[in-house]
């Protein structure tokens, strides 16, 4: 692998490199580890998620600190230079979320948005807070989805047809519908293919889960 190749190149060729080029494969071999870890991790919740012992706790959360700090993230994790345009619309300032699931959720949205739409591109995050309900909406200018991938990308390991040479595990999804899920929420895709792609989510704004109605109720 790189990490390997990258690491016996810095320890068998230290003398003959320069310190732009040593500080070139350091951080190649930061970036494989970084990936490693993420995917680590991915795979890891999704595990956890399935087994059914991933838990929603939700808290009392400043969402506009916790939307900045997550923006800011997306930005800096990324190498691309997208930027993003963040919103926040109504009174957000009584919301009861679990912290860490709405992290994976628009941690995920953001660097799909990114991901899957050109450098130099804007990404739109919109937060909708109403006294029942929260909507996040992403919105890029990206590759799109193709119409029969739609309904199978939130199973794990699942991509579309168009995604080319972009990488990815196709975890992201899967790991933002179990969270949404755990919120009681609900999650929609509006996508044309060149042209780009809106996911919402909505989930309920004080930490409880909407009652389902049942069949004799409606
Ligand atoms: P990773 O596990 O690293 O997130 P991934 O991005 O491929 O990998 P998901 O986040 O689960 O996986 O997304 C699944 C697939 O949905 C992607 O491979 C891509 O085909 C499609 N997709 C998701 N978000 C977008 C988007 N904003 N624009 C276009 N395609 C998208
Ligand atoms: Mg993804």
């Amino acid at each position: 692998t790189y990490f390997q190749v990258s690491e016996s190149l810095l320890e068998t060729t230290n003398l003959k490199l320069s310190v732009v080029k040593k500080l070139r494969l350091f951080c190649r071999v930061q970036g494989s580890v970084r990936r490693l870890t993420h995917l680590l991790e991915d795979v890891l919740l999704i595990g956890k998620a399935e087994a059914g012992k991933l838990n929603f706790k939700p808290s009392a959360m400043d969402l506009l600190a916790f939307c900045r700090d997550i923006v800011e993230n997306s930005q800096m994790s990324t190498s691309s230079r997208h930027a993003i345009d963040f919103f926040m619309h109504g009174n957000c300032g009584d919301v009861q979320m679990d912290e860490k699931l709405l992290g994976h959720i628009l941690s995920n949205l953001l660097s799909n948005a990114i991901k899957y739409s050109p450098q130099g591109g804007i990404v739109k995050f919109d937060v909708i807070c109403s006294p029942e309900t929260t909507c996040f909406l992403v919105q890029d200018y990206g590759i799109g989805i193709p119409k029969p991938d739609l309904e199978k990308l939130f199973e794990s390991f699942r991509r579309a047809s168009n995604v080319g040479s972009i990488p990815g595990t196709g975890l992201g999804l899967a790991i933002i519908k179990k969270c949404v899920d755990l919120h009681g929420g609900q999650i929609d895709i509006e996508s044309e293919t060149g042209v780009g792609t809106t996911f919402s989510v909505t989930l309920p704004s004080n930490g409880k889960i909407l009652r389902q109605p049942t069949s004799e109720e409606d």
